[in-house]
């Protein structure tokens, strides 16, 4: 019996069959196979996405693509391009999962002609490949051609050779502007397009088909459009009108997932097995019920719908963090959060599932489906599963609270028969428990409730107004001097805080013990003016104070529904961990039972950064000698910072010791353990790092990487323990060195003497830097072999301010600043060189003159415009007029302008026939520089003079001017 179970069809044409096909046709047909760009542009901030195939051939159509790049002479070209649809203009997000087509991710197939072959083999190649190859029946497929309009021709040409090809008239149909016109913006090349488009339809009984050409673009979803083939042949100018191009292109793109859909006879995409094995992962993972392929009222429990809607998100969230698109607050980053928040939410609602680290467990089925085609997600494995269950994890804190939250705005909406859920709600789900408002939309939507998305935006305006008001008064924070700690000794009720939750990640309740402001212990919040900063000490707290170089947490404290307490700062006093902020909205009082919600997302970073520092500390010694002592640190989110005894600068090659010793570190994936040790016995550990001069408790909590603690302690002496690091240290640690991911030291100088400071990032922020760094090597490779000229000049200029400005890898840098060195160097020679050269021929022409024209006493010229024409000038003046100078008898007026850049200069020698009639230099200039403006410099009286002007134009009559003038004189 045939398995009726979607997921487990197999098919003659599998997803990956139907994307080699594609490419190797092509290929055949002397097409080079180019790889997907990446789907998150970096390098342009306008677009969030890639979104079409053609995007990374913009410069091409363009005509603005780098001589020097591989595109440059790209004729034709291949590829299946990674494409992401969520967040700005082309925002599918809202849909996926509701019907079969929707995706935020999919992949564009497309093949493109620069300039070589257009619409005739285009057409042929689509036909061929569509019918014969693919063994579609040209009964059900339809084209379209453009049919005029705007005081364009249609696009007689296209259908002709449509019908050429074999596809009968009744299925070749004029399209208009919208559908059949392609335009890259507002300006820009654009042309007519042939769509083809497919009738999902059988055929009745006797093999026909119905005729479907009335439900072309008709929005039928029956009749879908499959492959658009793109003929750019005009530019639309700046005053909207058409010019022809030189080149004319093709640019064609067809939907991935439609196509393999269309060969598998499925009407949804998500039949196929473009995404089946993901379904199978996922029932795998969650044990639901299998996937059904329903939709709406079909699927009443909404597993299929929640099936679709993971299955399409883990492709997106993986290919955008591979590509380096990590989720965060802001632009794309928070595109990705959305996507992810969403999913988990699906998963967690509809699979009952534990949220945490769900979507990496779907990763290794898609890189095995995915990895041969693009290998970046292979590659990029681990690091996108950390990335999401980092995320997950940070959600799945607030994820059930919000959901209860939701509930209860719900029901308070309902209660009082409104079908409206107030904005402050919503933007208090987004704001405390982390939903974004399209997934708190959503949520109501299920629920029957609208959400004003204006009624969103003023509360959103109006929490942004109150925090200006937190900003302002942040400036003093809040301290707890010797008077207050006294006093809190007296205070029976309030106990040095229980700090011991802070190494764990989880939330926790707690009680306030105290609230604290201006110099008074207040029963309630209510007590401290609106607005104004105040402490609080808790009876236990997951909050780290800043300690020990590493920075304080912040997060929130709250009551569900009822109070919260932004935490901005924690700092510890004689054992009072004080949590300062600002109050939210409502009241809490002392005894208040709250959760504690220190910030994941910020805590995240700064471990890496405390055990990339512990790594770095042990390389140091490793590389300058054991004397090397720290003298101070700073573990902050966003980099680290070590400071250390040691006499010289270090070396760049110690430098890169340093940093390859703790990458192997890193890589190794060493366990961090950590252990309270009677300080006695820790510090008889072989080769433990402690500050010198510091205090440490009893017992001391010793941290170590890769090597138990325990350990330790039995064999203290055992010199092995020199290769360990081994601190005395109160942080918070990653588990694993492998999530430190890279250390990047960016900055090693010297602070006081014999005091060094090294500056490190780790994590994303390192692989951040690698980029930007990689990127800037990349343009400085285009820069050296770009040929000498102003434009080479300029754009160095451009780059060494940017390398000054680029916060990468210090030897990296100093890499970089010596192959820029080089290339100037090689600028100026060229320059040198150039000149040298110029120079010799102004003075070449000034002697052949005289030679052919013995007689003349005179010579007045206008030289050709160069960058060095000033200087050619002044040197020929300077030889001619010069004591041993063999042309000293012959007066020579040189001028040479440039109307581009509005500069005229001119200099002149009047030799001794002329000045013993009482000519000079300057005398002479100053009758040119009435005419071209400008002065003209030179001793009054002197032979020579040097001047330049403004008037480019008029150079011509002022060459006539200085030639009249002397003149006027006996020859
Ligand atoms: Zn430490």
């Amino acid at each position: 019996m045939a398995s009726s179970s979607l997921v487990d069809e197999k098919h003659d044409w599998s997803a990956r069959r139907v994307r080699d096909t594609f490419l190797d046709y092509f290929k055949e047909r002397g097409h080079t196979f180019v790889p997907s760009s990446s789907v998150v542009p970096l390098s342009d901030p306008t677009l969030l996405f890639t979104n079409a195939g053609m995007n990374q051939y913009k410069a091409i159509f363009l005509g603005t693509v780098d001589p020097a790049s591989d595109f440059a002479s790209l004729k034709r070209a291949v590829n299946s391009q990674k494409c992401i649809r969520a967040g700005g203009k082309h925002n599918d997000l809202d849909d996926v999962g509701k019907d079969s087509y929707h995706h935020t991710f999919f992949e564009m197939l497309g093949n493109w002609s620069f300039g070589d072959y257009f619409k005739k083999e285009a057409i042929e190649f689509s036909w061929e490949l569509l019918t014969k190859v693919y063994g579609i029946d040209p009964k059900r497929l339809y084209v379209t051609y453009f049919e005029g309009s705007d005081g364009l021709e249609p696009d007689l040409e296209a259908k002709e050779l449509w019908k050429s090809v074999g596809v009968p008239e009744d299925h070749i149909l004029p399209g208009n502007m919208k559908d059949n016109f392609w335009e890259m913006g507002d300006q820009g090349p654009c042309g007519p397009c042939s769509e083809l488009h497919y009738d999902l339809r059988e055929a009745d009984k006797d093999g026909n088909y119905r005729n479907a050409s009335s439900l072309v673009n008709a929005d039928d979803p029956e009749v879908i459009e499959i492959w658009n083939n793109v003929f750019i042949q005009y530019n639309r100018e700046p005053d909207r009108s058409l010019r022809p191009l030189p080149n004319k292109h093709v640019d064609t793109g067809m939907g991935f997932e439609r196509l393999v859909s269309v060969l598998q006879h499925k009407k949804s995409n998500y039949d196929t097995d473009v995404f089946t094995p993901l379904f199978k992962k996922i029932q795998e993972i969650t044990g639901a019920r299998e996937y059904r392929g329903k939709f709406g009222h079909e699927d009443p429990d909404g597993i299929d719908t929640a099936y679709r809607v993971v299955a399409d998100h883990v492709r997106t969230l993986s290919f955008a963090i591979a590509d380096g698109g990590v989720p965060n607050n802001v632009g794309r980053g928070y595109v990705v959060r959305r996507v992810l928040r969403r999913g988990a939410r699906y998963a967690r609602k509809y699979f009952e599932t534990e949220i945490g680290d769900f979507f990496s467990k779907i990763v290794p089925s898609l890189v095995e489906q995915m990895g041969d085609m693009f290998p970046e997600i292979r590659k990029k494995e681990t690091d996108i599963k950390e990335i999401l269950d980092e995320e997950e994890k940070s959600f799945a804190k607030s994820l059930d609270r919000g959901e209860q939250m939701f509930e209860k705005y719900a029901q308070k909406a309902k209660v009082k028969g409104s079908n409206d859920l107030p904005g402050d709600d919503v933007w208090r789900l987004y704001d405390t428990y982390g939903f974004p408002v399209d997934l708190t939309k959503l949520m109501a939507e299920e629920r029957g409730l609208n959400i004003n998305d204006k009624e969103v935006e003023e509360a959103q305006e109006k929490a942004r107004e109150a925090s200006k008001g937190d900003k302002k008064a942040g400036a003093v924070l809040v301290k707890l001097d010797v008077h207050d700690l006294g006093a809190l000794e007296n205070m029976n009720n309030v106990p040095k805080t229980d700090d011991s939750t802070k190494y764990g990640r989880e939330n926790i309740t707690s009680v306030i013990k105290a609230i604290y402001h201006n110099k008074k212990f207040l029963e309630s919040t209510k007590e401290v003016p609106e607005g104004e900063q105040f402490g609080v000490l808790l009876d236990r707290t997951n909050f780290y104070a800043e300690q020990g170089g590493q920075e304080y947490d912040t997060g929130r404290l709250l009551v569900d529904d009822e109070a919260e307490i932004t935490i901005t700062n924690v700092q510890v006093y004689a054992g009072y961990v004080l949590h300062t902020g600002y109050i939210k909205y409502g009241e809490l009082k002392v005894g208040s039972e709250v959760i504690a919600e220190y910030d994941e997302l910020r805590r995240h970073p700064i471990r890496s950064n405390h055990t990339g520092t512990h790594v770095l500390n042990y390389a140091l010694r490793e590389v300058l000698g054991d004397e090397v002592d720290q003298k101070g640190s700073l573990v902050a989110p966003e980099k680290l910072r070590f400071d250390f005894s040691h006499k010289t600068a270090v070396t760049d090659a110690q430098l890169a010791k340093i940093e390859e010793i703790s990458t192997f570190y890193i890589r190794q994936n060493s366990e961090v353990y950590a252990k309270d040790v009677p300080l006695a016995t820790a510090r008889e550990i072989w080769g433990v790092r402690a500050v010198f001069g510091e205090t440490y408790p009893d017992p001391v909590r010793v941290v170590s990487v890769g090597v138990p603690v325990e350990d330790l302690v039995k064999d203290v002496k055992n010199p092995q323990w020199g290769k360990v690091s081994i601190e005395f240290c109160g942080g918070t640690h990653v588990k694993q060195t492998g999530e430190i991911k890279e250390l990047v030291i960016l900055e090693e100088s010297g602070i006081a003497k014999g005091i060094r400071r090294i500056v490190a990032v780790t994590g994303q922020e390192a692989y951040d830097v690698q980029r930007e760094a990689a990127e800037f090597g990349e343009q400085l490779n285009k820069l050296e072999k770009m040929p000498f000229g102003p434009v080479k000049e300029a754009e160095a200029k451009k780059l060494q301010l940017e390398l000054n400005k680029l916060s990468i890898s210090a030897l990296t840098k100093t890499k970089f600043r010596d192959q820029f060195t080089k290339i100037l160097k090689s600028i100026l020679d060229e320059q040198k060189a150039a000149a040298k050269a110029e120079n010799k021929k102004v003075l070449d022409s000034i002697t052949t003159y005289f030679a052919e024209n013995e007689a003349s006493r005179v010579l007045v010229r206008k030289l050709e415009w160069s960058g060095n024409v000033n200087k050619a000038i002044s040197e020929a003046i300077k030889t001619v007029s010069g004591p041993k100078g063999v042309l000293r008898e012959k007066s020579v007026y040189l001028v040479a302008a440039s109307e581009a850049e509005g500069k005229v200069v001119h200099g002149c020698y009047v030799a001794e026939h002329f000045s013993s009639q009482g000519a000079s230099g300057p005398e002479w200039a100053s009758h040119v520089a009435k005419i071209i403006g400008g002065k003209a410099g030179g001793k009054a009286g002197a032979p020579t003079a040097i001047g330049q002007g403004v008037h480019a134009h008029k150079v011509d009559e002022g060459v006539e001017e200085a030639r009249k003038w002397i003149e006027q004189f006996k020859i």
